[in-house]
């Protein structure tokens, strides 16, 4: 019989409106940013929740004889980038909806297909999502909530016009990096997983532009084994289920690993945010814009609160942006 506890605990409410049009919720392990009108990117960030000593009581993933069968590695730092794009689009009236899986990697890999299911990613084919079977239920919400920011974005703007992205963050730089190493390497699964015109490669464009060094999947990988960080089974399964676009993006360390990457890191949430292709963010740079070494102010009006920003400086140009023709003035 449920006693006040329950009663209580079923009562809780979860969702914070942010604004008129923006949510939070907090539900099943996961943090939910989502707009009233739906956007039309959806960002999901599966390996930077909660550490593992925040957790416990289950079984943790099995590394397996040769400690290869899992990796348990948090993706340190994207959340607040992640946090920051939002923001920062947000404050150009922009949208973007993401969802971050609080789980730790250690008992959920979001990244990976459940026992059973069918895995599309060959790299990971020997790798478990959970070996607790008590936790199925916490790995299926995470899933259910990015199917359901997506069928709704779907619904409201056309499949062609909305891109999913996991995002993730890489230490290692992989052999085929340049000297001064990758910046983002993208992961389209060969651009298997680009169904609609070109947004990997306009994005790769605006950020090499923009001074970054961006690895971008072609059509044939580069080398024998396959091209490094190369899109996980998230990314390869949404874009087959739905039928449309779905990217990987990972984050070198340089922009999440110490407080001292704060400005970098933010720098590359506003050029993110500021992607042309966002006619998906809502956020135009205009041309001036594209030099790497125009002037660059900061913008005071950017309130970015994740913990990580409390430098306030160089944050990067925030100019007068266009959307659908109408001029912005953040
Ligand atoms: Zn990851």
């Amino acid at each position: 019989m449920a006693d006040q506890l329950s009663y209580f605990l079923d009562s809780l409410q979860t969702t914070i409106p942010i604004s008129e049009r923006l949510s939070l919720t907090e539900a099943g392990f996961c943090q939910i940013l989502h707009h009233t009108v739906p956007a039309r990117v959806v960002i999901s960030v599966p390996h930077d929740g909660m550490i593992p000593a925040d957790f416990g009581h289950f079984h943790p993933r099995d590394k397996g004889p040769d400690g290869k069968r899992a990796v348990h590695g948090r993706d340190k730092h994207v959340w607040p980038i992640v946090n920051d794009i939002l923001q920062i689009a947000e404050a150009a009236n922009g949208a973007v909806d993401a969802v971050r899986f609080l789980v730790p990697r250690l008992y959920i890999d979001g990244n990976r297909a459940a026992q059973g299911s069918e895995n599309p990613d060959p790299d990971t084919s020997h790798q478990t999502a959970f070996d607790d079977d008590r936790l199925l239920g916490l790995y299926f919400n995470y899933f259910e909530v990015i199917d359901h920011l997506i069928a709704r974005a779907v619904k409201h703007h056309g499949l062609k016009n909305v891109l999913f992205i996991d995002c993730h963050g890489f230490g290692k730089q992989p052999d085929i990096a340049p000297p001064e190493g990758f910046d983002l390497i993208l992961g389209t699964d060969n651009r298997k997983t680009i169904r609609y015109d070109e947004p990997d490669r306009l994005f790769a464009g605006e950020m090499t532009d923009l001074g970054y060094q961006v690895f971008l999947p072609q059509e044939q990988p580069t080398r024998p084994q396959g091209d490094p960080y190369s899109a996980g089974y998230t990314t390869i399964n949404t874009a087959s289920v739905i039928g449309g676009n779905a990217m990987q993006i990972e984050i070198a360390s340089r922009f999440r690993a110490a407080k001292e990457d704060t400005v970098r890191g933010k720098k590359l949430a506003t050029d993110i945010a500021g992607y042309r292709q966002a006619l998906h963010f809502g956020v135009r740079y205009q041309p001036a814009d594209r030099h790497p070494g125009a002037s660059r102010e900061v913008d005071s009006h950017l309130k970015c609160n994740s913990w990580r920003w409390e430098e306030n400086t160089s944050a990067g140009v925030l100019k007068p942006r266009h959307f659908l023709g109408v001029e912005l003035r953040i």
